[in-house]
């Protein structure tokens, strides 16, 4: 008998999840290691079984399609995980994409798709994330010989990892792309806290992200009058409470988020004053204004009050990625297919980075935002359910019908 689409996202499951199971709960699926090389292996039999013909190429991607197209609308995510992940980041986007394929092929309509599955989307490998996109796109910013010479988790440098596999840091540039969609879990609690079954993505945040060390004085604790010491936690905490106040102002204005992260306390002992300090900042924001807002008022309160208490500043910016908007046309087209379905739907930035991103530069790129459970994400207990998936896939195929 014929598996109803819930069923078959069901199977879809069901197949990718023992590869890197944890005996806790949840996945480790590293990028370029053979466990993310059986969740492709997996893709492939499972885009066969359909009748489709899978491809690879010199960055380890897979794609699948039912007939060869010159120009065609490409459906991706990825299928690695972080370590002690969930199941569902990045293979509900592959799961949608391989049902798009099967009621290309039920409806006999001749749709030109090619469903993507991307290697290494998570930074958790090499500590650079969305590489299978990036490199096929020419969007990674860091050339060849940096690369080559990232570490992963078991040591590896990525340049070695690559020669053994026969793949390339300089791979050729992917083409035919008309357009590229991705269907994703939202990896935050909007759409549930609002009852809303799917989101269209309006922007993709870009992070900024910044690295302050604070000297003070490390002096004994009993001995070091309140009125003598340079106390470089004190300062930080100040610090943590004046990046939270800027975010809340900019959250307001513009859904940006700012966060303190990390914190290092130097000597970190209960008899010692704390001599130094380290914060890591994240401020993430979809406009450009408010990211320049955020970073400037963050360094002017940090300056402002490391000098009252005199405390030494260092700064340095660790990275910076501009904010990606997604396409005009594609928004308002899938918000239009959810409104002709009937399902609830909101225009919403995403916080998190996905393989869009990558995408977004060069070809009229859209996203489809599912709920998770309580908005948990990177972590054994993420869940969403096939049925938000389906409204997802929905979604995306009542638009790409629309394209026949
Ligand atoms: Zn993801």
């Amino acid at each position: 008998m014929e598996l109803s689409d819930r069923e078959y996202l069901e199977r879809l499951f069901e197949a990718f999840y023992e590869v890197g199971a944890l005996p806790g709960g949840g996945v480790t699926r590293l990028g370029y290691t053979a466990l993310e090389d059986e969740m492709h292996r997996r893709f492939g039999a499972l885009a066969e079984a359909l009748g489709g013909t899978v491809e690879t190429d010199l960055a380890g991607n897979s794609y699948a399609f039912l007939a060869p197209a010159e120009e065609y609308v490409l459906i991706g995510s990825h299928l690695d995980s972080v370590i002690q992940g969930g199941r569902y980041d990045g293979v509900a986007g592959v799961m949608a994409g391989l049902l798009q394929l099967r009621r290309a092929k039920e409806a006999g309509l001749k749709l030109p798709i090619k469903v993507a599955a991307f290697r290494c989307e998570e930074s958790s490998n090499f500590g650079c994330c969305t590489m299978g996109s990036g490199l096929v796109t020419g969007q990674l910013k860091e050339g060849p010989e940096k690369l080559s010479k990232l570490t992963g988790k078991d040591g590896s440098l990525l340049g070695d990892v690559f020669a053994s596999r026969g793949l390339s840091l300089t791979p050729p540039r992917i083409t035919g792309v008309k357009s590229y969609l991705e269907l994703h879990i939202e990896q935050g609690k909007v759409l549930e806290e609002t009852g809303t079954r799917v989101g269209v993505v309006s922007t993709i945040a870009g992070p900024r992200r910044w690295k302050l060390q604070l000297k003070g004085l490390a002096e004994h604790s009993g001995a070091t009058p309140m009125s003598m010491r340079q106390d470089a936690l004190c300062a930080a905490c100040e610090i943590v409470l004046a990046v939270e106040k800027i975010g809340q102002r900019e959250a307001a204005r513009c859904e940006s988020v700012a966060t303190v992260g990390v914190i290092q306390n130097v000597p970190n002992a209960l008899n010692v004053v704390p001599g130094a300090a380290e914060l890591g900042i994240d401020l993430r924001g979809s406009r450009m204004d408010s990211l320049d807002r955020m970073e400037q008022d963050t360094l002017k309160a940090a300056r402002e009050i490391c000098d009252r208490r005199r405390i030494g500043l260092t700064e340095s910016k660790l990275s910076e990625l501009d904010p990606v908007s997604m396409d005009p046309g594609i928004q308002e087209g899938l918000m239009a297919a959810a409104e002709r379905l009937g399902i609830s739907c909101r225009n919403m930035p995403s916080g998190a980075g996905h393989d869009a991103m990558a995408f977004a530069p060069l070809f009229p790129t859209g996203m489809v935002f599912i709920p998770c459970k309580k908005g948990i994400s990177h972590n054994p207990l993420e869940s969403a359910t096939l049925e938000s998936i389906l409204d997802g896939a929905d979604v995306l195929w009542e638009y790409l019908r629309g394209m026949d």
